[in-house]
Formats: structure tokens, C-alpha cells, sequence
């Protein structure tokens, strides 16, 4: 069964760009409801937690490394058929496969740098919400 939310993050790359408020924009638009909120930044160790089910590939490192390069901002998101409909709004993992206007076709720059994060599953978005937010840093 489908759930109604997911979990995003705005990645240092869009970050750092200066590209928040522009995503924010287009996840709004898009018709999600943001649920909860925060700018953070990650340690390689924390990176390393949330990733680890990537610890096997070759860019495992590389991965940590780049989302502990800055700040982020993360962001637990609620709309019908939320997962697979985020995934749509943010296009491919790697920027010159990403469909023209998605998120990463418009602000990513490569495949590691690729602007936002979007959960692959309902499982995972349940977990990845819990893992940065507490029942007291969400609106429900
Ligand atoms: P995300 O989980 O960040 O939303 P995704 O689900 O599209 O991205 P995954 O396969 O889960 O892609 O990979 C996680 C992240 O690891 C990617 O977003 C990307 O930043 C990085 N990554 C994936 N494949 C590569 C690669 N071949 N080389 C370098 N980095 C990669
Ligand atoms: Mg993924």
C-alpha cells in the first residue's frame, strides 16, 4: 500500500548554490505539504548512517564525504502517492538522464553533486523521516 509521504533532502551542491528556496518552490508547487523541516549539516559519520545501505558500492565514501561537505536542509514531505510522485518531481540520479524540468535537470551538476535526495520506498521514507526528526519536530 501506498503511503501519503516521503523524505527529501537538499544536498550541499543545491545548498551551497544558493537553490533552497527555488526547490522549495517546485516541491510546493509540485502540491506537497511539508510535514517538517530543518536545515542541518551531516558528519561524515551521521552521512555514513543514513547511506549505509550503499556501504558495499565503490562511491560509498565519496557519498559521505560530499553530504558532509556543507549544510543541507531535510524535509519530511505529505501527498497522495508521495514516494513515486517525488521521484518523478526530482528525475534520475544522474543529471544528463534527468528528464527536462525535473529538480536535478535544472539545479544538479553531476551524478554524486545531484541537488536532492528522494526516499525509493515507503518503507525507507518512514525511516529516513524518523532518523532526522522526532515526533515533536513534525506538524503530524
Ligand atoms: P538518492 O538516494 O540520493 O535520492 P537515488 O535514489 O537516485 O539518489 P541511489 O542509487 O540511492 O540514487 O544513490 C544514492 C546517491 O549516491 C545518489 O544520489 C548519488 O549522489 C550517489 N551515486 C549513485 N550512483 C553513483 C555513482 N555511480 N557515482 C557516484 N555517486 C553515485
Ligand atoms: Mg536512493
Amino acid at each position: 500500500m501506498a503511503t501519503n509521504r516521503t523524505f527529501t533532502m537538499i544536498k550541499p551542491d543545491a545548498f551551497g548554490a544558493g537553490n533552497s528556496g527555488a526547490i522549495l518552490k517546485m516541491i510546493e508547487e509540485a502540491g506537497f505539504k511539508i510535514v517538517a523541516l530543518k536545515a542541518t549539516k551531516l558528519t561524515k559519520e551521521v552521512a555514513g548512517k543514513f547511506y549505509e545501505v550503499h556501504s558495499a558500492r565503490p562511491f560509498y565514501g565519496e557519498l559521505c564525504d560530499f553530504m558532509s561537505s556543507g549544510p543541507i536542509i531535510a524535509a519530511i514531505l505529505e501527498k497522495e502517492n508521495a514516494v513515486a510522485d517525488f521521484r518523478t518531481l526530482i528525475g534520475a540520479t544522474n543529471p544528463k538522464e534527468a528528464a527536462p524540468g525535473t529538480i536535478r535537470n535544472l539545479f544538479a551538476k553531476s551524478i554524486d553533486a545531484n541537488a536532492v535526495h528522494g526516499s525509493d520506498s515507503d518503507e525507507n521514507a518512514a525511516i529516513e523521516g524518523n532518523f532526522f526528526f522526532s515526533q515533536f519536530e513534525r506538524i503530524a
